[in-house]
Order: C-alpha cells, then structure tokens, then sequence
C-alpha cells in the first residue's frame, strides 16, 4: 500500500477514474464475445458479384484514385464487362461533409461500405489539436475516420508488403489493427489537470487471431519464418501475452514453421542490417509498433508514396495507401504530381484478394519496370517530373506490353 495520503477530491477522482475504466472493460467484453462468434470468412470464388467500394478521400485522394481506378478498369476489364466485378463510388465521405455533420464516418457512408465486398480508400483527413483552416478557424476535434471503419468493418489486420529487390528484402508485415493503444482511442482518462492515462489493451482472441493470419500467409506463400516484433521485456503483459499468442498459435497449428522475436526498438534501428533480419519474411506487430515499423520500412522501399497496405476482416477488406492526404503538395498547387504508386499498389492487393493474383502479379512485373529498370518516366513530386496521370498512362502502356 502506498503510504501517500490521498485528499476527498483525489478520492472522488479515483472513483470517477474506476467507474469509467469499468465501463471500458465491460464493452470490451462483449467485444470479446463478438470476436468469439465471429468465425464466418467471405470466399470470394463462391460471390456471383463482386462489389468495389470506392471512396476517394481527401487532398490528393481523389487524384490519385482517378489513377487506381484506370487500373482496376484495364485490369479487371473482362470481369467489369460481364458484371462479375462491380465499382461502386460511395459518395459523402469527404472532409466538408464530415465537418458539417459532426461525423467522422457518416452513417450512410458506413452503411454503403457494408454493402461491398472489398473497398479502396483514400486518405482521410484527421485534424490534430491546433490545425486551422485556410481561413484561421480552428478545425473541430474528431475521432479518426480510419479507426472507425476499422472497428466497424472489424479489419483486424493491416497487411503491407515491403520490396526491395536490390537489398533482397522481401518482407510481409501483419499489424494487428484495432487493439493496443489504439482500442480505446480518445477515451482514456483525464484523472485531473495532473494526471492523463491512455489504455493499452490486447486480449487473447485479438493476438491468436493476427497471429493465426500472419501464419496462414506464410503457408501460402512458401515463407517458413514468422517474427513477432514487441517490448515484451519492459510491457509485460500486453506485449508478453501478445507474444505468448504468436508462440502458441505456431507450436500448435503452424509447426513447419519458425518463430522469432525482435524488440521493437532495435527494429527500427536495425531493419536495414541484413544480418539483423536475417531469415526474417513476415512479421507480426502490436497495433502501435506496426504503424512505426511499417513507416520506416516504407521509406526504405522509396518513400510513402510508394507503399499500400490492406485492412482484413474475416467478412470485409479495405486496401488504401499508408500515406495521408499529403497538405503539403495540395497548398503548393502540386496535388497532381502526388505519386500514384501507392494506391495502385493497393489496387494490386485488392485483385489478389479478390481471386484475380494472375493481374496483381502482372502489375507488379509493370511496376518494377516502370519504377526501377526502365523508368522513362520519374514522379518527383515537382513539376520536373512526370504527373499522376502521365505516369499512369505508361504504366498502363507497358501492362499492354506484357
Ligand atoms: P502525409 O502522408 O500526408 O505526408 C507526409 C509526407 O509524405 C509529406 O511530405 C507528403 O507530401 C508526402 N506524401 C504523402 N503522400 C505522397 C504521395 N502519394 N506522393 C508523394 N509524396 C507524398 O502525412 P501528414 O502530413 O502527417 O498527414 C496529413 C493528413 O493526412 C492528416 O490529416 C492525417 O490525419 C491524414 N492521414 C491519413 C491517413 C489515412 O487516411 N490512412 C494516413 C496518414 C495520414
């Protein structure tokens, strides 16, 4: 027992503190119980129609969606033709909109989403406390509309594949994509102007089940390592039973296949020493260290501009770019020289998702030419390079090629 004598208010405080921790743990429990029942997976061979959501986002979004959807159209071109693949715009999720409603996922915006089989996003504005509009007013406080469609679609793994032919590094991260510190989001406890307390939250179902897609994925794929990066020796238990997880659901579902541990720390440090990741194929994250780790990585491939990422569920998937809406270009008038690549990377991961990997593999093959043998053309960002559009059209010129 603390020999600190607490006060009537601090007392009232604590009381106020636990009551709403109660709270927090008691929705957590059915969330459990959800995730219990929650076994049913989408098999897409078995769909007569195929529905794409689409939702363009904010800032350099809808630029570069016009991009993604050039190459959804060539690709999928037979599929769309005969209506077995279906693209369907959702409209209303922009950042005005939002603001006006004082929403950050409108309600028919979440209902035409569970109306598709697989979306495609762009980035969404999430304000951060102090940014103002153009015009000096401050913009309002609002949850992320990411995290929202995360819990409500329950995508709980954030999938990003990171290649680097020339270092050999051919990597697939599985970031556990609703727990951690994340769960809880702005619901964590202002005790007194003194004392703040965010939660971080990880529980076995949310563990074994990220675990169990990360091993899934390297069967599949012919990878034969699996490696749990966490801070398990100082965040005993969040970390530790995440760790246990991944360790449990190897031994006893996945033994032909190895497991590993990494601190999260000397990953970051280390990630481009080849012989600290030697062996290493796919990793598993807590939600919190995924989202540092697979950024780094993402700048080593070539910049955010180059990487997608997949949001997976077991009924529902989102593919987007992991980069946002990219302020910085839209106010210097040059919106149009946003790199495409990410979101047609996303694109990529969706038709393989979907059934089609023959055209994933396809633009793959075109993307490396384009981006890193022949590379006739380079967007820069600048008008010294190439546009979205004009990259886009020799991308598609040289899928034609193949
Ligand atoms: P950002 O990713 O928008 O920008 C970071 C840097 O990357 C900037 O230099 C930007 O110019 C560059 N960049 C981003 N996309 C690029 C592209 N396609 N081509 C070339 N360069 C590109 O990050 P930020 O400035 O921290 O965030 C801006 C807004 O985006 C915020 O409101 C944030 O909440 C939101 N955001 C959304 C998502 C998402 O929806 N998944 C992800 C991250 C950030």
């Amino acid at each position: 027992m603390s020999e600190y004598i607490t006060t009537a208010l601090q007392e009232e405080e604590i009381k106020t503190a636990q009551e709403k921790l109660a709270e927090l743990i008691r929705s957590d429990f059915a969330r459990i119980d959800r995730m219990k029942a929650d076994e049913e997976v989408t098999d897409f061979s078995k769909l007569d129609t195929i529905t794409i959501g689409v939702m363009p986002g904010d800032g350099i979004g809808p630029l570069i969606m016009t991009q993604a959807l050039r190459v959804l159209n060539q690709l999928l071109a037979p599929e769309i033709a005969s209506g077995k693949v279906k693209i369907r715009i959702i409209e209303g999720m922009t950042f005005e909109r939002r603001v006006e409603l004082g929403e950050s996922l409108p309600a028919d915006v979440l209902a035409a989403c569970k109306e598709c089989n697989v979306l495609i996003k762009g980035p969404f504005t999430t304000p951060r406390a102090g940014d103002k509009f153009p015009d000096g007013t401050p913009m309002p406080n609002m949850v992320s509309a990411n995290s929202l469609l995360r819990r409500s679609l329950d995508l709980f793994a954030a999938v990003r594949p990171i290649k680097i032919p020339e270092k050999n590094i051919d990597w697939c991260f599985f970031r556990e994509n609703i727990e951690g510190e994340y769960i809880w989001g702005n619901k964590g406890i202002q005790v007194n102007d003194d004392l703040a307390i965010d939660f971080k939250v990880q529980t076995k179902q949310g563990s074994e089940r990220i675990a169990r897609a990360a091993f899934e994925y390297a069967r599949k794929n012919g990878k034969h390592n699996v490696t749990a990066i966490t801070k398990a020796n100082i965040v005993k238990l969040a970390d530790g039973n995440f760790l246990k997880a991944v360790h449990h659901i190897g031994e006893t579902e996945y033994p032909d296949i190895e497991v590993q541990e990494r601190l999260v720390d000397a990953m970051t440090a280390k990630m481009a020493d080849p012989e600290f990741t030697k062996g290493c194929e796919v990793f598993v994250l807590p939600n919190l260290y995924g989202d540092i780790v697979t950024d780094a990585a993402a700048e080593m491939q070539g910049g955010l501009g180059s990487a997608s990422s997949s949001n997976i569920g077991n009924k529902y998937a989102l593919f987007e770019a992991i980069h946002g809406t990219a302020p910085f270009l839209i106010n210097h008038g040059r919106g149009q020289y946003a790199n495409p690549c990410s979101l047609i990377r996303a694109a990529g991961q969706l038709m393989a998702h979907i059934g089609y990997g023959d055209r994933t593999a396809k633009l793959e093959k075109a993307l490396d030419i384009c981006c890193n043998t022949e590379k006739k053309l380079v967007v820069t960002t600048d008008k010294d390079g190439a546009t979205s559009e004009e990259f886009t059209t020799y991308l598609l010129d040289t899928l034609k090629s193949l």
